[in-house]
C-alpha cells in the first residue's frame, strides 16, 4: 500500500523516544519529513542520521504557547509547509486528588494538554492549505481512570473531547482529527514506572497476563502503524474517531 506520505511535513511532539520515536521512524521509512520536538539529544541525533538529514529536530520541552509558535515558525522556515501534527508528548506525573495540590494539578494540565491545543492552533493556516491530518495520542486511563493521577487523566480525557470538537470545527477544511488510546506499551516512560515497584519483573508479568491478545504488551511500532495510517490519505474518510490499539485490554473480558 502506498501511503503517499513522501515529502509530507509532519510535526511529532515527544518524537524522539517511545511511541513518538516509533512514529518518527515509521514516517522516515515512508519518505516523509518529520519535525521532532523533544529534548532528547542522543535519540534525536540517531533519528537525524537515520533520516539522512531529511528531518528537523527541535530539542525543546514544550510548555508555553510561545514554545509552540516557535516550532511552527521553524518548521515553515525550513520546509515551507506543514501537512500533519501528532500531539504525543506527555508524562504520567502522579498528581492525584489526595496527594497533589491545585497548583500541581494546573501545572500537570499545562504539561500534558496546553501544547496539544497550541501546536494545532498555530499550525492551522498550513493544515488548511494542505487538508492536513491531526493525531492526538491519548490514553486508556481517560476512560478507565488509574487513581492518583488527576492531572494526567484530566488532560487525556480532554484530548479525546478535543478530537471530536476539532473534527467538527475543521470539517469545512477537510482536516481530519483522530485520537489513539494506547494502554500498556513498553517505552522509556513505562520502564521507569515499572521500575518503581518492589518487584518490577513480577509486576510486568502480572500486567502482560491480563492483556487479551497474545498476553503481551503493545509495541510502540503498533501504535505508530495506526498513527501513520491516520496521517495518510488512505484514511481519507476517518475523522473524530477514538482508536484503541491495546490488544483488547480496555474492552474485552479479562477473565478469558
Ligand atoms: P516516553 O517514553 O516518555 O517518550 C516521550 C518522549 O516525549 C520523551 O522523549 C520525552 O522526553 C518527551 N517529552 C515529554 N514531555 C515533553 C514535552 N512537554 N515537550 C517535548 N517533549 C516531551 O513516553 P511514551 O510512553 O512514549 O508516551 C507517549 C504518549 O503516549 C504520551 O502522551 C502518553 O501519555 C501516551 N501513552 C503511553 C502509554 C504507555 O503505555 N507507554 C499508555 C497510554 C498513553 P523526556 O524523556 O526527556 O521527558
Amino acid at each position: 500500500m502506498n501511503l503517499h506520505l513522501q515529502d509530507k511535513v509532519i510535526l511529532i511532539s515527544g518524537g524522539a523516544k517511545g511511541i513518538g520515536g516509533a512514529i518518527t521512524r515509521g514516517l522516515i521509512e515512508e519518505g516523509a519529513i518529520p519535525v521532532i520536538i523533544d529534548p532528547s539529544e542522543k535519540e534525536g541525533n540517531e533519528l537525524i542520521a537515520l533520516a539522512k538529514g531529511k528531518v528537523l529536530h527541535l530539542p525543546w520541552r514544550l510548555f508555553s504557547a510561545a514554545d509552540c509558535q516557535k516550532v511552527i515558525e521553524e518548521a515553515i522556515r525550513c520546509f515551507g509547509r506543514i501537512d500533519g501534527v501528532v500531539n504525543n508528548a506527555g508524562v504520567n506525573d502522579g498528581v492525584g486528588l489526595e496527594h497533589g495540590s491545585p497548583e500541581a494539578f494546573a501545572n500537570s494540565i499545562a504539561n500534558n494538554l496546553h501544547h496539544y491545543y497550541s501546536l494545532v492552533h498555530f499550525a492551522l493556516p498550513e493544515l488548511k492549505k494542505n487538508k492536513g491530518s491531526i493525531v492526538n495520542i491519548s490514553s486508556k486511563t481517560a476512560v478507565t481512570g488509574q487513581g492518583g493521577t488527576s492531572g494526567y487523566v484530566a488532560a487525556k480525557g480532554a484530548q479525546l473531547a478535543l478530537t471530536r470538537e476539532w473534527a467538527v470545527e475543521l470539517l469545512p477544511y477537510q482536516i481530519r482529527v483522530n485520537a489513539i488510546l494506547p494502554a500498556e506499551v513498553y517505552t522509556p516512560m513505562y520502564e521507569s514506572w515499572i521500575q518503581s515497584f518492589a518487584n518490577p519483573e513480577e509486576k510486568l508479568a502480572e500486567i502482560s497476563k491480563r492483556i487479551p491478545l497474545g498476553k503481551r504488551m503493545t509495541k510502540p511500532e503498533e501504535i505508530a502503524s495506526m498513527a501513520i495510517f491516520l496521517l495518510s490519505e488512505k484514511a481519507a474518510h476517518i475523522t473524530g474517531q477514538h482508536l484503541y490499539v491495546d490488544g483488547g485490554y480496555t474492552h474485552l473480558d479479562r477473565s478469558l
